[in-house]
């Protein structure tokens, strides 16, 4: 049901094909060594669009080697020239934004229009900011004695094995590689098994102006390709998002090697609406949070949302009409908002909690949104949104991070019982505050656990800014100047003595 493309190479179900069975490793696709591939399914139909290369330790193996050893070569390139090369792979991104965010759409199911044009232009944007920094990878000199020169210098740390999910791969994958890169490391990314077509492509779209084999790509499964890649013996940092089990299984292995490890992992962030805010602007703020655009699959969603009591219901009410006022349906179309669920585990997965809260007595459910309604869609994955009320605070709606198009809204009277409420969660990514009372707002902000709060908006990754969540969300930042000083290089001490 997609639109014909003015473009061969626009058309995203002939690239996919294109890029069936391969890994990217020494700068070129390469079939994986058993020869085995899986399928990769469009959500929006249950058709196979490619076969995935499945990769297990021999192509880890493979792509690990290739990278350490151009990773000797590249840590010599003075800083700034390895910039201005990341800065320059953002160009050919750019040139390359409506083939991958079409094909990122059919692999995800995220709608073109709202969501995946947007994502593919991030990477660019962080690629470039990124790219602006080599010069910034400096050291200090330490006063230590008259006649030795005590000074420090920010040293890569080799390979870095990257991890990524399904719901933003290939933000998330620049977030990780831009930095990893511009700081002298090579880098061997794990895809995620459900979305592993674009972020392949932009291996080979990067690989144009990088040498070959700084930055590989192995496709394949958690166990059997994620581990190898942890565990290898010459991975010497791990930067993982995805969810908490996972992180937990990656930073044990981590801790058995001694290497340092980031983790992004996932949330349940609470979004506090005053009376006295700017109505329809924090309306439209909950639905950029939640992103029903992607169905409510994004790990910042404002998946607990506590309005002040006077306006609670006008608040529910506003939503459920925007909401339904938006169009599900085929992600190529430009006429959707809404795409799909991406897997069919994850639609069993959310359809059970939703079930699971109607079945709740006292609780209410708005079913927002229509069904598409093309027969062509029909064994697609799509979900209606569902705003619920009147949950208690420990109901594992509430609790449990759902990673779909459920919010819960919940009336609060006091701002301290309501930041207690906010705060009693295992997770602590991210929060918003919905006030015209700077006072209240930065009070708030200060106590709330959360890696990332924002008053009076919810915008998320900005490539400058520090992010990464506290608690069960994570540990350490991506993003900013400081993730990559702290994250991707050490800092070594160097001192002659010319007495
Ligand atoms: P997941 O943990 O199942 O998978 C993430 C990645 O880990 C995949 O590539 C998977 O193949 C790999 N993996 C699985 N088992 C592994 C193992 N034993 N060793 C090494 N790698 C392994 O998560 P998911 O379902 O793909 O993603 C959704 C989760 O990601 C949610 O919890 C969400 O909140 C989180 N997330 C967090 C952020 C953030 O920035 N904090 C951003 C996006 C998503």
């Amino acid at each position: 049901p997609h639109p014909t493309p003015e473009a061969p190479e626009l058309d995203p179900f002939v690239l996919a094909k294109a890029l069936s069975g391969a890994h990217f490793i020494g700068g070129r696709y390469v079939p994986a060594r058993s020869g085995k591939s899986f399928a990769v399914v469009n959500p929006a139909t249950g058709a196979e669009v490619a076969q995935a290369a499945e990769g297990d330790a021999a192509d880890v193996d493979a792509a690990v080697e290739d990278a350490a050893k151009a990773q000797k070569a590249w840590a010599r390139v003075p800083a700034r020239k390895r910039g201005a090369l990341v800065h320059k792979c953002a160009a050919v991104i750019r040139d390359h934004v409506e083939e991958l965010g079409r094909l990122i759409a059919l692999e995800t199911g995220k709608a073109l229009r709202t969501e995946s044009r947007v994502e593919a232009n991030t990477v660019a944007d962080i690629l470039e900011f990124f790219g602006g920094l080599g010069s910034e990878l400096k050291g200090e000199s330490v006063p230590f004695a008259p006649d030795v020169l005590s000074v420090t210098v920010r040293e890569p740390l080799g390979v870095v094995g990257a991890i990524i999910p399904w719901n933003v791969p290939m933000l998330l994958m620049a977030l990780k590689i831009a930095p990893a890169l511009v700081a002298g490391n090579a880098v061997v990314v794990k895809s995620a098994e459900e979305a592993p077509l674009a972020v392949l492509r932009i291996c080979e779209l990067m690989n144009r102006v990088l040498p070959p084999g700084l930055f590989n790509m192995v496709s394949g499964f958690g166990p059997e390709c994620g581990a190898p890649l942890v565990a290898h013996p010459k991975v010497r940092k791990v930067t993982f998002t995805g969810s908490v089990e996972t992180g937990k299984i990656v930073y044990r292995t981590a801790a058995e090697k001694l290497i340092p490890v980031t983790l992004e992992l996932g949330g349940k962030s609470p979004m506090i609406v005053f009376a006295d805010c700017d109505f329809d602007k924090t309306v439209a703020g909950a639905l950029t949070s939640m992103r029903f655009t992607r169905q409510g699959q994004s790990c910042t969603a404002a998946s607990r949302i506590c309005v002040e009591r006077p306006i609670f219901e006008k608040f529910v009410k506003a939503m459920a009409d925007r909401v339904n006022a938006m169009v599900m349906g085929d992600p190529l179309d430009e006429k959707t908002d809404i795409g799909t669920i991406i897997s069919e585990g994850q639609f069993e997965k959310v359809k059970g909690f939703i079930e699971e809260g109607k079945a709740t007595p006292g609780a209410s459910a708005l079913v927002c949104s229509a069904m598409p309604k093309d027969p062509a869609l029909r064994k697609g994955l799509f979900l209606q949104p569902v705003i619920f009320t009147g949950l208690d605070n420990d109901s594992r709606l509430v609790q449990q991070e759902i990673f779909g198009p459920v919010t819960v809204v919940f009336p609060f009277d006091d701002p301290e019982a309501v930041l207690e409420a906010a705060n009693d969660s295992e997770y602590g990514l991210a929060a918003s505050l919905w006030t015209n009372n700077l006072k209240v707002g930065l009070d708030l902000a200060h106590r709330l656990e959360a890696g990332l709060v924002q008053i009076n908006q919810n915008l998320v990754v900005q490539a400058n800014l520090s992010y990464g969540g506290v608690k069960s969300s994570g540990l350490g930042k991506e993003a900013s100047l400081e993730a990559m000083l702290e994250h991707f290089t050490h800092k070594k001490t160097i001192m002659v003595n010319m007495g």
